[in-house]
């Protein structure tokens, strides 16, 4: 199903505004979602805080969950996992966060306690990791109950530009950490990049730090590469003629190149990658 097959949004009968009621985006299956009243959340446990979102965006992700790729979402859930809020209530066994406090929300809740949270590897963290807008209720919404607040939210500085630092909540990390840093990018690779959205884009702006020789941004939207092309694309590929690997091929002269980079989600674009990488020495 493609998401231009979504059923028209749906919103529920305007009811009486009360203290405790809150608009949320909610999930009813594949295809479904409705901006509707929801309770607003509150306080379950110490190391909770409630945010009052004031920026949000849409993850890919939510794309999938609407798709009907994810069945750890369930009926009823809250969409949502990247935002701007402030902090409207805290639990008592927060420390670094107070209300009032501007905050960006981490798409990956950490307990700061488990063995994964203390190797730094928080997305598997044993008592958090992406839950939010997935096993519990999340940011789409007016209101976000954010669990073991002092590991899952940041401070938003002073000043700050929320539309560009909500990319800090999942878009930049998962793009930089993910792409470039699990895919060790060196001086003088070749780099290609499947897809130019915002992730694509921060692979490509965050691979410069490390001077590749070349990047290979492919997609198949020509705005979105005429753009990549700005913003440092040495290559541009329109994969709609299902030639790309070919192509790669070809300018790297058969050897494929050191580092493939899958910015979309889908078989096709695994297949690109797949199709492009080239030999290894470690
Ligand atoms: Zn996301
Ligand atoms: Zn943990």
């Amino acid at each position: 199903m493609k998401i231009t097959e979504l059923e028209p949004l749906t919103t529920s009968p305007v009811t009486p505004r009360t203290g405790i009621s809150m608009k949320a985006l909610v999930y009813h299956g594949p295809g479904k979602r409705a901006w509707e009243d929801k309770p607003r959340p509150s306080i379950e446990s110490p190391d909770d805080a409630i945010v009052r979102v004031t920026t949000g965006t849409i993850c890919g992700t939510d794309l999938h969950i609407l798709k009907g790729d994810l069945p750890s979402v369930t009926e009823g859930r809250i969409l949502g996992h990247e935002g701007i809020g402030v902090i409207e209530q805290v639990g008592a066994g927060v420390s670094e966060f107070h209300v009032g406090d501007k905050v960006i929300i981490s798409c990956i809740t950490a307990c700061l306690k488990c063995d994964f949270c203390r190797r730094g590897m928080y997305s598997h963290c044993r008592n958090g990791g992406w839950i939010l807008g997935n096993t519990i209720d999340g940011t789409q919404a007016e209101y976000v109950r954010i669990p073991h607040a002092d590991g899952s939210l940041h401070g938003f500085p002073a000043g700050g530009d929320e539309e560009a630092l909500v990319m800090l909540s999942d878009i930049l990390p998962t793009g930089f950490e993910c792409g470039v840093l699990n895919g060790q990018v060196k001086p003088g690779d070749t780099v290609a990049v499947v897809g130019a959205g915002p992730v694509g884009r921060v692979v490509m702006l965050t691979a410069q730090f490390y001077s590749p020789a070349a990047i290979f941004l492919i997609d198949l939207d020509d705005k979105r590469l005429a753009v990549a092309k700005l913003l440092g694309a040495t290559t541009v590929i329109n994969s709609s003629n299902g030639q790309a690997a070919d192509q790669v091929l070809k300018l790297t002269e058969g050897a494929g190149v050191d580092v493939a980079i899958e910015a979309v989600g889908i078989p096709a674009t695994f297949d690109i990658c797949q199709a492009i990488v080239g030999r290894a020495d470690g």
